[in-house]
């Protein structure tokens, strides 16, 4: 039976490590056709929309997708962040984030296998902002100042942070399923409940509610400041982390850090029949068409998505490519000490070398 899975290339460096995932997965021998769709910029210049409806067709029919970087416009101006509302409208409630030190003279810390689980739908990211000076601004600022805790200037912009119970709970119950599935050891809640009591507190609530639930699996609790300094002296203490939306996308370009870079590091979106697997970094505009960006975390999430189809052979056969090809020192430039080493590879040798070794 052929599998027929959506392939968002996106924009930037996109186009080309999504291209490079692609050929890897075709050459597995898995029967698999691409419904390609644009979002972002690219999806503007054919349609005049960020994130036109026949994508979330495309992606809820075919139920996976294999996604590139998309670009967002800094600041205040231009559209919002397709890849927030690509989550919302298609309830990819939670991102899960594996960075596990893979052998090889790229600079990865010994002994790192996290796996970073944030909710996506709530929190700081949810996009709820009010301008500066607005009438909705200007209430908020007011109540809050009725509430004796004027703290907050007349002229002040507001981005609002919000958190459920409802939400919580369900961020927190993925991530004591998939460590059982995964057969995990440990599932830490990071938070900031000491300051942040009313969003924080409720998400804390949940996760012991949920492990209270979950004895099988152990459990314990990290303010995230602490939470960086310990993931840089002792990740290996580490095994699940579950945590809020912007905490989730920090920690886990921290942790990729800690295994080489965001190159390396893939990623999946999870929501109810559908799931959406791309890399944790992002479009990289500056590389865009120079044929040097790293396509292994891509092709590391390619693999994620074979796996979830059950192409547990496939899967193993990919990672083993990429795993081959970094033990060799046989990269790209950025897991180079030098940025201009000469031994650098581009972007399709590194995956034609995947392609060879698997
Ligand atoms: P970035 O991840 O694009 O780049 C950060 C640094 O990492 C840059 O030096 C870049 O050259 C390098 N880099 C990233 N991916 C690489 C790769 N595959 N190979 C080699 N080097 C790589 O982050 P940024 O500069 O903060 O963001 C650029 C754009 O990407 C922004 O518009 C942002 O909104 C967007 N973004 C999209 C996603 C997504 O689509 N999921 C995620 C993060 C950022």
């Amino acid at each position: 039976m052929i599998r027929t899975v959506t392939l968002i290339p996106g924009d930037g460096i996109g186009p080309e490590i999504t291209d490079a995932a692609r050929r890897v997965l075709d050459a597995t021998g898995v029967a698999l056709a691409w419904d390609v769709q644009q979002i972002g910029l690219p999806a503007i210049e054919q349609s005049g929309q960020p994130l036109p409806l026949s994508v979330l067709e495309s992606v809820r029919t075919n139920g996976v997708a294999l996604k590139g970087p998309v670009s967002t416009p800094v600041g205040r101006t231009g559209f919002r962040s397709v890849n927030a509302a690509l989550r919302r409208d298609l309830d990819l409630f939670v991102q899960v984030r594996p960075c596990l030190g893979r052998p090889g003279p790229h600079a990865a810390v010994a002994g790192v296998d996290l796996l970073v689980i944030r909710d996506t739908t709530e929190d700081l990211y949810a996009g709820i902002e009010l301008e500066a000076q607005s009438e909705a601004a200007s209430e908020v600022i007011e109540s809050v100042g009725r509430h004796d805790r004027g703290v907050i200037p007349p002229d002040a912009g507001l981005s609002i942070k919000f958190t459920t119970s409802q939400a919580s709970r369900r961020v927190a119950t993925f991530a004591f399923d998939y460590a059982r599935r995964l057969e995990r050891g440990k599932v830490t809640v990071v938070h900031k409940a000491s300051v942040m009591r009313c969003t924080d507190g409720l998400f804390l609530e949940a996760a012991r509610e949920v492990a209270g639930r979950n004895r099988d699996i152990g459990f314990d609790e990290r303010l995230v400041d602490n939470l960086c300094g310990q993931l840089v002296r002792r990740s290996a203490d580490y095994d699940v982390l579950v945590m809020p939306n912007m905490y989730g996308d920090l920690i886990s370009d921290l942790a990729a850090g800690l295994i080489g870079g965001t190159g390396i590091a893939p990623g999946a979106n999870y929501g109810p029949g559908v799931s959406l697997f791309e890399a944790a970094h992002g479009s990289a505009p500056r590389l865009a068409g120079t044929g040097r960006a790293n396509p292994a975390g891509v092709i590391l999430s390619a693999a994620m998505m074979l796996e979830h189809i059950g192409e547990w052979d496939a899967a193993a056969r990919v990672i083993s490519g990429v795993e081959a090809m970094l033990a060799e020192g046989m990269a790209t430039y950025d897991l180079k000490p030098r940025r201009d080493d000469p031994t650098a590879l581009g972007t399709q040798e590194f995956a034609d070398g995947v392609i060879e070794r698997m």
